[in-house]
């Protein structure tokens, strides 16, 4: 029987809950780690796991890494132009960019965001080309929760500016398709739709740019000699990670069209009200951050309402990259449109967990 006292307290609605595959699902991958008695190095769990990643993405090359952050950071640190300088990239973004920027040995410029596509746009970036104080050794374009980023646009920005960009879409890795030779880094974090728990990857159509890639994240081993090429690390994912990711293959379509199913009842409860979904979110694409932009006069009234209604609600961003401690001090363009968006995008509960009435109470604090 549900609970039919409307004095009891009601239960807080969580603002996301991921779900990983359940250890029956996991279990004859990890069978198969057992007997082939390899568990890291690129064993044959990892060489399948890459494999159909590369599939799902349109048979781009495919370097695993660790996390988002490290494959960010090691494009960046093949890419960006000899000498280093300023990357550009937008203040609006998981603050992540920018500790991977920094950490290619990189100096962020941070720069405004288009408010419709929430992205950096490549007539923001070239506008800002002759702003900067000295040379400019790469872009980081982000993608917004998800949403494809614009790569032939972008393409086109690097022949004409001869910058070379490199791409965050840490949350787009089910939205991708046509990777040419811009590298295209993702995030396989337990919070994004294709989550394992920890991980990475890097898509890039330039087999040479895979193979170092690739080298960079097992000691800057080229081939099967114990010689060290390049320099890199250890960024590689154990063959138990690899087995998490064969079972959330096994998963995705579902969980995808879970996620679609979602976004629509979410879509179909805001019709005719001033707050709205992120544009595009659950048609062409899906993700797990579902935002709802709201009319800047009604960003303090909305958050009240949803905290007493017990709703969670995240900036999932923050309020751009400036506004952290650790990146107060980087240079950056004028970032009012930034300032004025950031507190507009609205993190709503989104999960398996919710009911049609939790969706309702949701809505309800949505004007
Ligand atoms: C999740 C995320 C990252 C970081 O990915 P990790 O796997 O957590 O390191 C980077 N950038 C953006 C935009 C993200 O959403």
């Amino acid at each position: 029987m549900p609970n039919q006292d409307t004095r009891a307290p009601l239960p807080a609605i969580k603002v996301l809950l991921p779900r990983l595959p359940a250890a029956a699902k996991l279990m004859p991958y990890l069978e198969r780690i057992d007997s082939a008695r390899t568990y890291s190095n690129y064993g044959p769990l990892t060489r399948e796991f890459t494999q159909r990643l590369g599939d799902l993405v349109g048979g781009s090359h495919t370097t695993l890494t660790s996390n988002g952050t490290t494959a960010i950071e090691l494009a960046l640190r093949l890419r960006a132009r000899p000498g280093g300088g300023h990357c550009l990239m937008p203040a609006f973004t998981f603050i992540a960019s920018a500790h991977a920027v920094c950490n290619a040995g990189l100096t962020p410029y941070l720069l405004e965001t288009d408010p419709n596509s929430l992205a950096l746009t490549p007539e923001i970036a070239a506008a800002a080309l002759d702003s900067v104080p000295g040379p400019v050794a790469a872009v980081l374009v982000v993608s917004a929760f998800g949403a494809p980023p614009d790569l032939a646009a972008w393409a086109a920005f690097e022949e004409r500016h001869g910058v070379p960009v490199v791409f965050d879409a840490a949350a787009a890795v089910t939205s991708l398709s046509g990777i040419g030779h811009q590298p295209v880094c993702v995030s396989l974090h337990a919070t994004k739709v294709l989550g394992i728990g920890e991980g990475g990857a890097i898509f890039c159509a330039d087999p040479d740019f895979a193979a170092r890639a690739t080298a960079m994240t097992g000691f800057g081993f080229l081939g099967a000699e114990r010689v060290s090429s390049l320099r890199g690390g250890n960024y590689r994912i154990s063959e138990y990670a690899a087995a998490v990711g064969l079972a959330v293959m096994d998963g995705l379509p579902a969980h995808v069209q879970a996620l679609r199913d979602l976004t629509t009842a979410y879509a179909c409860r805001l019709e005719g009200k001033s707050a709205v979904l992120q544009r595009g979110a659950g048609s062409g694409w899906v993700t797990m951050t579902l935002n709802a932009i709201v009319p800047a006069d009604q960003v303090e009234a909305t958050t009240q309402r949803l905290d007493e209604a017990k709703v969670e609600w995240r900036r999932w961003w923050g309020l751009g990259c400036h506004r952290h401690p650790a990146f107060a001090d980087v240079p950056r363009a004028d970032l009012r449109v930034t300032d004025a968006l950031a507190p507009r995008v609205i993190g709503l509960p989104f999960h398996d967990g919710l009911s049609q009435a939790d969706l309702d109470r949701v809505a309800g604090c949505l004007q």
